[in-house]
């Protein structure tokens, strides 16, 4: 049987990694056999870690890329039952679909989280074709930080960088769509 992909989306600080860590614990708790990857660019806080803003962690795979993690791990249904990848918005879209397809294929459940849109608003590519990819999709939201209410976007709070730089509460909070611009 083919595996499930379950993909996890949302703004900054909505609480994605907390949601893969939940899953993660459960998976353990079955004592499913997993592996746990994220892209090498994510070195906010550790570089072997998959780590919660308030500091939940679980150890972590951190790739280069698609070939570094094939050439670490054998995806055969005798020894992984469910693969979890975070922050999928920095993997690669085309080699990324390709394998995610490949795991599944071998029965193999995949569970992924990240952003599905960056700061101007424009979605993620990578996000966007796991999500078309999905058998089950999970979007959470964060609390604006203007005005409290649900936020589906991210504010970067700094004028310029570049689409993908990668910082925490000093540079990105949550809005909603009345105090959110893009930039
Ligand atoms: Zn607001």
């Amino acid at each position: 049987m083919r595996g499930q992909l379950e993909t996890i989306v949302g703004a900054m600080f909505a609480g994605k990694t907390s949601e893969l860590l939940k899953r993660i614990l459960w998976a353990k708790h079955q004592s499913k056999k997993i592996i746990v990857i994220k892209p090498i660019i994510d070195n906010r806080y550790s570089k072997e870690k998959i780590i919660t803003h308030n500091d939940l962690s679980h150890e972590c795979f951190s790739m280069k890329d698609w070939k570094h993690v094939n050439d670490k791990f054998n995806f055969h249904k005798d020894f992984v039952d469910v693969v979890f990848l975070d922050e999928i918005q920095f993997m690669k879209s085309d080699e990324t679909l390709e394998s995610v397809e490949k795991i599944l294929n071998s029965g193999i459940d995949v569970v992924a989280a990240g952003l599905d849109q960056d700061s101007r608003g424009r979605p993620w590519e990578t996000s966007s074709m796991l999500l078309g990819l999905s058998d089950k999709i999970i979007k959470i939201y964060g609390f604006c930080n203007v005005c409290g209410m649900e936020a589906t976007k991210t504010y970067r709070k700094t004028e310029g960088g570049d689409r993908t730089q990668v910082g925490a509460a000093d540079i990105y909070e949550p809005r909603c769509l009345k105090h959110w611009e893009a930039r």
